[in-house]
């Protein structure tokens, strides 16, 4: 059966300080005190899994055993469907050392060379973990399509080169409100906010 969090605080189990601000967000108004792994000191668990879900798991378990309160740890990336799913699970990995997005956008531009499809989805995994190990995940997906050169100042990540299903806009062109109505993230929120945690 599923595991629902009746806490009152909630470790973030990311040192990401954009994704951070983004659960943080989706939290806000169901009165759970937030603190982020980052905050606490507690190390970076080596994300050794071959999917989202396998990643957010040993993330918010390391978590969770380490702070000895709930963990939440969201997975994710981008999928290139030209590119058979890269970058993926290793989204983050390639903006390299200096998490040069930049970078790592340039990459994906250079490796569809003249490939004209376009089509990319974002999925985010989102794990809960607590000190006993017990862990639920849920995962959410939004499609789209990449554009270069980068557009936008907002968002983190990919959000530059990524316009989503029914708009013009890419992700990083947008208010984050509108982000959040339907983004990955929000979407594994959603199923997360109503697999586990009161109204
Ligand atoms: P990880 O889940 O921390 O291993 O890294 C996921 C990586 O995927 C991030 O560092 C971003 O590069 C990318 N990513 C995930 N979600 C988003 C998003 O909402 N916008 C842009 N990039 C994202």
């Amino acid at each position: 059966m599923t595991r629902r969090f009746d806490g009152e605080k909630l470790v973030i189990a990311s040192h990401n300080a954009g994704k951070v601000r983004e659960i943080a967000d989706l939290l806000a108004g169901r009165g759970v005190e937030v603190v982020s792994a980052g905050g606490l000191g507690l190390p970076e668990p080596e994300e050794t899994g071959e999917t989202f879900a396998e990643n957010a798991e040993i993330k918010a378990v390391a978590a969770a055993k380490g702070a000895g309160v709930p963990a939440l740890a969201d997975d994710s990336g981008l999928c290139v469907v030209a590119l058979d799913g890269a970058p993926g699970v290793y989204s983050a990995r390639w903006a390299g050392p200096d998490k040069d997005f930049g970078h790592a956008m340039e990459r994906i531009r250079v490796a569809l060379g003249e490939d004209t499809e376009r089509e990319a989805f974002f999925v985010c995994a989102l794990a809960l973990a607590w000190p006993d190990g017990h862990c639920e995940i849920l995962e959410g997906r939004v499609d789209g399509f990449l554009t270069f050169p980068p557009r936008g100042e907002k968002g983190f990540g990919y959000d530059p080169i990524f316009v989503p299903v029914g708009d013009s806009r890419t992700f990083a062109e947008m208010e984050p409100d509108e982000k959040h109505a339907i983004s990955h993230r929000a979407r594994a929120f959603r199923k997360l906010l109503d697999a586990c945690f009161a109204e």
